[in-house]
């Protein structure tokens, strides 16, 4: 495999309701960085039906160029299909770094790929780096249960491809009118060359909001004594119309579905507002969110760790100011 054929750092950028997914505009934003270290160019892969104007979007979050497959075949996410787009986009041009965003979309989308090239794939990244002489890509995670960070590198193939944590990269800011080149690209493709059909899109009809979209996330954690504590939470959350998050005590005490585990071995999040309560502030669980806009502790021990990593923090006990706060925001 001769390395300088591969150029450039790519991020597939996934549709979502009609707009880019923000983790592809978060990875864009990191992926500016690699591209201008290597002193290369940033592109995206955009594949769906009808758009080809969402390369607009990602001209203004730092993309030098898309490629983009749009045609109705890829009306909706089938990894069959976008995955024979990927392999044949790669093979053409010949990329050096490829990301993708660890959804459920870019978990699968990447792991297919990585089975039909030689290379392999960096799952669930948190840290992203190149060395700026040799192109290669220094993709960091938590591994062990978390113990430690592990650098992964791909030294013998190309392209390098890891899939990023939703929100621990950051967006570059919009610049309206940025544009870049639209490379249109196609490959035979038949329907019947698909073998899975989508026949009937069912939304969850739930009101939860998700933990890694939230602009709101009331967490709970052990102070809460028990499962019937922790609903609590749930009430408060819903008051506000926000998500729900844990520490991971309370995920292993089995109160709640690991997916609501904040921190270093849950989901990174960065809300507008994140409500520690009942929570001690441990790094692991600092780590996942301390970067959230405003932090409100609640915690019946003035010592606790969380109250040095809040903007304010309400001494008292969880039991008693929770149903106030419920109360209070509901007449309000
Ligand atoms: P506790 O530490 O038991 O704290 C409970 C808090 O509630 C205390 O501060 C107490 O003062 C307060 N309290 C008690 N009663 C009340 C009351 N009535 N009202 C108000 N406050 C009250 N943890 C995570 O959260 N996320 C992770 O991703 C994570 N990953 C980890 C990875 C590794 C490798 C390791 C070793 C640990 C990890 N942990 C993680 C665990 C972490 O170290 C802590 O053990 C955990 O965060 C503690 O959870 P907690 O704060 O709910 O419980």
């Amino acid at each position: 495999m001769n390395f300088d054929d591969y150029r450039g750092v790519w991020v597939f950028l996934e549709e979502k309701d009609g707009g880019i997914a923000p983790v592809s505009l978060e990875l864009l934003g990191a992926g500016r960085q690699l591209a201008d270290k290597r002193k290369t160019l940033l592109s995206g892969v955009l594949i769906g039906e009808g758009i080809t104007d969402l390369a607009e979007t990602a001209f203004e979050y730092g993309a030098d160029q898309v490629f983009v497959y749009d045609d109705p075949i890829y009306r909706h996410y089938r990894t069959e299909a976008f995955m024979r787009a990927m392999l044949a986009c790669v093979e053409k041009h010949k990329p050096e770094i490829l990301l993708y965003g660890a959804t459920s979309t870019g978990k699968d989308l990447a792991s297919a790929v990585a089975t039909d090239l030689p290379t392999g794939l960096t799952a669930d990244t948190t840290q992203l780096d190149v060395e700026q002489d040799t192109g290669l890509l220094l993709a960091s995670r938590p591994a062990f249960g978390g113990n430690i960070m592990a650098t992964i590198l791909c030294k013998k193939y190309r392209p390098q491809m890891a899939t990023v944590r939703p929100k621990v990269m950051k967006a570059l800011p919009r610049e309206p009118g940025r544009t870049g080149t639209i490379i249109a690209e196609s490959i035979p493709l038949k329907e019947t060359d698909v073998r899975t059909k989508v026949l009937e899109i069912v939304r969850a009809t739930t009101r939860r909001v998700r933990i890694d979209e939230a602009d709101i996330i009331v967490s709970g954690g052990k102070g809460l004594g028990s499962p019937q504590g922790f609903q609590l939470i749930h009430t408060l959350a819903e008051t506000l119309g926000a998500a729900v998050g844990a520490s991971r005590d309370v995920v292993e005490a089995g109160w709640i579905g690991h997916h609501h585990q904040v921190g270093q071995t849950g989901v990174t999040v960065t809300p507008k507002i994140y409500f520690a309560i009942g929570i001690s502030g441990a790094i692991q669980h600092l780590v996942g969110m301390q970067n959230s806009g405003l932090i409100i502790a609640i915690n019946k021990d003035p010592k606790a760790p969380i109250f040095q990593s809040c903007h304010y923090g309400i001494v008292g006990d969880a039991m008693e100011i929770v149903p106030m706060l419920i109360e209070g925001f509901q007449s309000a």
